[in-house]
């Protein structure tokens, strides 16, 4: 395996890179060396292969593993702990399955995998979907490795209870990351070119070891690539700025506690320029000191006299829209709800509203004059009364005597 490059190297990346970073220098690398864009052209054919097989073991973590510890000598063949790229299923791996759709003139058997562990080849659906961001060749939309979308982010707003259910507009302070301006996105500081690394020389080694062995190990400054870049100064080689922004938000009416809010574009930033996520704004709503919630459901307790109860009343009842006079039938019980069609919440996105529940609650007098006392009195004689009668039910046999 002399002469091999170091992997890192091959995709131009440091060692420190994690799997985005991998991928994304990848895809820029096949994109450039591929066959169809280069072709007859056998250099760029050996270095597409290349790029391929370094991939091949950065993408994956156990390889990896293997090649940062033992370096190209890991994939060796004739290795007796059965580790072997490119053994199985082809020594590439890709995400996303076969997709149909190949372009014209190329064809993925004309290229292996890995050159020196066996019959690896390259899986149809990765070219494939290389290939749409080359030529729009499919249109299926963007495999995983292509441009992605941003993550979705989400964030809590407290709503009054008022708010929740009128809908409302509220103030966000966000602060989100977007693609650096001034870099483009790239990391790199414009007009600045990758120079050879001052550790390595450009080599992406260094040559060292202790004890018995002298092993070249990967330059820890420019990762193995052999060349730095000068870091954006604007992001600080990230490729992303924070954003502060205040945006006003329109809650609308009928949400609830856990109700999400979409707010497009307004998530993490996008991956290889593709565009950014959706932000989404759960709410809390406060708690009522009149109104209980239950869905789109409101409950209230409206407090009546005995006599109300016992002779009917129109009595006044607070509702979201104001108050309304409900009907109070003769013999209401205490405790007996009464629905008011249509002044519950409104169905959130929909037409249509839940209902208000109205309990009423037999307000007893706690203290009487003596008159009243003696009226009282005078109404039990008139009517004689065992609200109890109809309990049936004495107290279990166990407890008999207990008391
Ligand atoms: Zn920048
Ligand atoms: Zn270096």
């Amino acid at each position: 395996m002399a002469g091999k490059r170091d992997y890192y190297e091959v995709l131009g990346v440091p060692k420190t890179s994690d799997e985005k970073e991998i991928k994304k220098a990848y895809r820029k690398l096949a994109r450039k060396f591929h066959p169809d864009v280069n072709p007859g052209d056998k250099d760029a054919e050996r270095k597409f292969k290349e790029i391929g097989e370094a991939y091949d073991v950065l993408s994956d973590v156990k390889k990896r593993g293997m090649y940062d510890q033992f370096g190209h000598a890991a994939f060796d063949q004739g290795q007796s702990d059965g580790f072997r790229p490119g053994a199985g299923a082809g020594g590439f791996r890709y995400e996303y399955g076969p997709g149909g759709g190949r372009s014209a003139g190329f064809r993925p058997e004309d290229f292996e995998g890995f050159a020196h562990g066996g019959a690896a080849g390259f899986g149809a659906g990765g070219f494939d979907d290389i290939l749409s961001g080359l030529f729009g060749g499919r249109s299926a939309g963007f495999g995983p490795s292509g441009p992605m979308k941003g993550e979705d982010t989400s964030t809590t707003m407290e709503v009054n209870f008022e708010d929740a259910l009128f809908g409302t507009t509220a103030q966000l302070n966000l602060r989100r990351e977007v693609p650096c301006a001034s870099c483009g996105g790239t990391g790199t500081q414009p007009g600045t070119a990758p120079r050879n690394c001052p550790d390595c020389g450009g080599t992406g080694q260094i040559k060292g070891g202790r004890g018995m062995f002298s092993i070249n190990r990967t330059c820890p400054r420019c990762g193995g690539a052999g060349n730095v870049k000068e870091a954006c100064r604007t992001c600080g080689g990230s490729g992303y700025v924070p954003k502060a922004e205040n945006l006003t938000v329109k809650i609308p009416p009928g949400v609830d506690n856990g109700s999400k809010v979409r707010l497009p574009g307004m998530g993490g930033p996008g991956v290889n320029g593709g565009p950014p996520g959706d932000l989404y704004i759960v709410t809390r709503v406060r708690r009522h000191p009149y109104f209980e919630r239950r869905d789109d459901d409101l409950y209230s307790e409206i407090p009546i006299t005995f006599s109300e109860a016992a002779l009917g009343a129109k009595v006044d009842v607070p509702t979201k829209d104001g108050i309304v006079t409900m009907t109070i039938p003769p013999g209401t019980q205490s405790g007996q709800e009464f629905r008011l069609r249509g002044k519950g919440a409104p169905h959130l996105g929909k037409a249509g509203a839940g209902d208000q529940y109205v309990r009423v609650k037999v307000a007893v007098p706690s203290s009487l004059s003596e008159h009243a006392k003696s009226a009282l009195r005078d109404f039990m004689s008139h009517a004689p009364q065992n609200p109890r009668a109809g309990i049936g039910f004495s107290g279990f046999r166990r407890g008999k005597g207990a008391a």
